[in-house]
């Protein structure tokens, strides 16, 4: 019995102990299989006291209850391995889990070094940077190179090849995830150094990640204020007020890429900005299966302050900060379009500043713009407050009534308009006295707004014909005369391109002997069969411009005629050739220049051309006109002033002027030795120009008795009808011909000689 109680002991010791080697490899986790351990005890007790009993009555009971315990034993012990296996796969599994989960490298070590010592049995786990194995220890390298070392087995004997395996599976695990950290880290890097704020949403629309800059943009102190929150609640972005639906957008798989919007904080704070929609983890681009979403915004306040201070300046005008020609037109267009519908009335109103030229060149250009400056300033005043005021161009202002009910009405505003802008200016201590020419024009509903500007400018041009300073209403006939001008204008252009235009020449002659001095090339127009004179385009051509070009071609082809001649008379004596220059010729920049290039290309020696100014022209600004003339005579060419006379205190004036030619004006001519007025006008001219050392020309001869008064007192030039019309270059030459042949370099007076007529 006491042989039985002995092994009934005993016998779980040996199930135990056996159990025990068996997993003594997992040492740790068989110990805490305790559960199964307490099932083993009463089990090992059971079999103890069942073997005992048989051994009592039974002899070979002892070898039968043995060989019972023996498979009882194993069979017990092949559960427990197969239990301990499992259990040791899962907590493999769940601490790859775990070090996959882990995004910091210190938690991944420790977490690492913590399940190496569960797992693998041993005291102590480190993790060294280099590959080394200390005596008696499991070593494990991981992939980038360091080494993950177990020490001080738990349990006897040696490192079984289970435990190698399980070091070497975790040392490839956090391996992986120590990657992923350094990969995560340097993202961070790169998402904290980026000024654009970045916000991810996960598929539900809350906040996973917000980088610094998201967290200033939205002015939160912590990020965590941010992620883990609904988006919405965080921000949202809105376009012309609206809000954007951005979970939505996730959902239906919207993109949006650069895009101008609003961000309006929680926090209250708005700030302009670019946004960059993405939703990302949608599988097979099925955009719709995405997983959240990433929202880049950029803060583009700055870019778009600018760019409205662009828009601002391309629709105003920096000078009077009055909306310019382009915004007033717009307003316009929006007025009349919508006066379709109800039948409203505009009054476009155009004021243009008579003379501003003058005032620039007598004050100075600082001046000028302080007077445009206060100018606007008392339209802003004058003007209803509902009425556009606008600055078209240098000097011309427009107001823009809008709605307006009768035309009395809008000709009361205008006059006290015109009131306020006639009282005198102080600038600078200056007092600046300036007048206005105004046209009005009511735009009728259905009208565009071509037609009105049309009316309005015909009616402001009006009031310049009438002499300045005054109001004039558009009308029908004011409209078709500037249609025509304006018809007369386009034509003109083509008439440049086409070589419409042509020249007449009109000899200069010695009032004694008749000799040929020079001649003055006229410009003609032929259109449609008829000849243009110049009276009826140069005008037009002066107001638009065209003159310039007009005059390009004038002097162009006249030098080309003029050295024509040259070469095909070398024996006649060469002549002089003059050409006229308008006022708006004398102030291109580029006069002299060009005419270098003509007298260039032309081959014509310098001192055979003469330049034509206008006594008017001239005095408009003597001091730069002078300087503008002598640099006219620095290329060696000739100047006249042309009609002197007309204008008043020219003689005065003379003195100053760098010329070389004074041709005195046919008024005086007509009245030449019938008049005593002109004629003592003349005689005084005479003198002065002799004195200082011009020569005279007299224009607009026309008989005998003329030319001989003219010649008694001493005018050595002439030129007139009484000596030939201007003439085509074949009639010219067929004239100058006849001068040589008959030797009209003689002194008798051909008082037969016909005029020649003008073909
Ligand atoms: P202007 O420079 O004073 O030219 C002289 C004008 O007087 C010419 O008129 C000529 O035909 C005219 N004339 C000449 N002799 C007599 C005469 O005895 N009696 C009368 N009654 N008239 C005479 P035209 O050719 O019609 O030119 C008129 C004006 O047009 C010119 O006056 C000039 O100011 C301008 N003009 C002509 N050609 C040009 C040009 O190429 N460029 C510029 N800027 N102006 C030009
Ligand atoms: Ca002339
Ligand atoms: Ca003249």
């Amino acid at each position: 019995m006491a042989g039985t109680l002995v092994y009934a002991v005993l016998s779980p010791l040996a199930v135990l102990t056996m159990v025990a080697f068996a997993t003594a490899s997992s040492y740790r986790s068989t110990v805490r299989i305790s559960r199964q351990e307490a099932m083993a005890w009463p089990g090992a007790v059971m079999l103890g006291g069942c073997g005992a009993v048989l051994a009592y009555y039974y002899t070979w009971g002892v070898v039968l209850s043995l060989a019972l315990i023996l498979l009882v034993q194993r069979a017990y012990f092949a559960q427990v391995q197969e239990g301990v296996a499992r259990i040791h796969a899962e907590r493999l599994q769940q601490a790859t889990a775990e070090l996959r989960a882990t995004q910091e490298k210190p938690a991944i070590a420790s977490s690492l070094i913590a399940s190496a010592c569960d797992l693998v049995g041993a005291r102590t786990v480190r993790i060294l940077s280099e590959d080394e194995t200390p005596p008696g220890a499991l070593a494990a390298t991981m992939p980038s190179g360091q080494t993950l070392v177990a020490e001080g087995r738990l349990g006897p004997g040696h490192w079984t090849a289970q435990e190698r395996e399980t070091l070497i599976a975790l040392a490839g695990v956090a391996d992986d995830a120590f990657k992923a950290a350094d990969l995560i880290a340097r993202l961070q890097d790169v998402t904290n150094a980026q000024t654009e704020a970045i916000l991810s949403i996960d598929g539900e629309g809350l906040v996973t990640f917000a980088n610094p800059a998201a967290g200033g943009m939205l002015r939160v102190e912590e990020l965590d204020e941010i992620v883990g929150k609904p988006l919405d609640d965080v921000c949202s972005l809105r376009v012309q007020r609206k809000p954007l639906d951005l979970v939505g957008m996730m959902r239906d798989g919207a993109t949006a890429q650069d895009a101008d919007a609003t961000l309006h904080a929680a926090a209250g704070n708005r700030t302009e900005v670019a946004y960059s929609f993405n939703p990302i983890g949608g599988e097979d681009g099925d955009a719709r299966a995405s997983e959240g979403a990433v929202l880049v915004v950029r803060d583009v306040t700055e870019r778009r302050a600018f760019q409205e201070a662009l828009t601002y300046r391309a629709m105003h005008d920096e000078l009077t900060g009055l909306p310019n020609r382009r915004s007033f037109l717009d307003r316009l267009d929006e007025l009349l379009a919508r006066s379709v519908r109800t039948e409203q009335h505009h009054a476009v109103i155009f004021v243009d500043l008579d003379r501003f030229k003058l005032v620039n060149d007598s004050f100075g250009h600082l001046v000028g713009d302080q007077l445009l400056i206060q100018m606007s300033d008392r339209l802003l005043r004058s003007a209803p407050d509902s009425s556009v005021i606008a600055r078209l161009s240098g000097d011309e202002f427009v107001i823009l009534l809008e709605d307006v009910d009768d035309t009395a009405a809008v000709q009361r505003v205008t006059e006290a308009t015109l009131d306020r802008l006639r009282d005198s200016y102080l600038i600078d201590g200056h007092s600046v006295q300036v007048t206005v020419s105004i046209g009005i024009a009511v735009a009728e509903p259905g009208q565009t707004r071509d037609d009105v500007m049309l009316a309005a400018d015909a009616a402001a041009y009006a009031a310049k014909s009438a002499g300045r300073n005054c109001i004039r209403l558009a009308t029908q006939e004011l409209v078709d005369a500037s249609r025509v001008r304006l018809e007369l204008e386009a034509q003109l252009r083509d008439a440049i391109d086409h070589g419409d235009l042509s020249l007449r020449f009109q000899p200069i002659v010695d009032t004694k002997t008749r000799a040929l001095s020079g001649v003055e090339a006229l410009v003609r127009w032929e259109r449609d069969g008829r000849t243009v004179p110049p009276g009826e385009f140069i005008p037009l051509a002066e107001d638009s411009g065209l003159i310039v070009y007009v005059g390009r071609w004038v002097l162009h082809e006249a030098c080309r005629v003029t050295q024509g001649w040259n070469l095909a008379h070398p024996e006649r004596p060469p002549v002089m050739v003059s050409v006229n220059l308008s006022a708006l010729q004398l102030v291109q920049p580029s006069l002299a220049q060009e005419i270098a290039e003509a007298l260039e290309t032309t081959g014509l020696p310098p001192w055979q051309l003469s330049l034509e100014i206008t006594e008017t022209a001239l005095l408009a600004d003597i001091d730069v006109n002078i300087a503008t003339l002598q640099e006219l005579r620095d290329i060696g060419v000739r100047v006249s002033v042309d009609d002197f006379g007309t204008g008043y205190s020219s003689l005065a004036y003379l003195r100053q002027l760098p010329v070389d030619v004074v041709k005195l004006d046919r008024a005086f001519i007509a009245g030449l030795g019938k008049d005593p007025v002109d004629t003592q006008i003349v005689a005084a001219v005479l003198r002065l120009c002799k004195a200082l050392d011009r020569r005279i020309v007299a224009e607009g001869v026309e008989t005998e008795l003329q030319r001989q008064t003219l010649s008694r007192m001493g005018c050595p030039y002439m030129q007139g009808f009484l000596i030939a019309r201007p003439m085509r270059t074949e009639a010219f030459e067929a004239y100058w011909e006849s001068l040589n042949s008959d030797g009209a370099n003689s002194s008798h007076p051909t008082d037969e000689m016909p005029a020649a007529v003008e073909s």
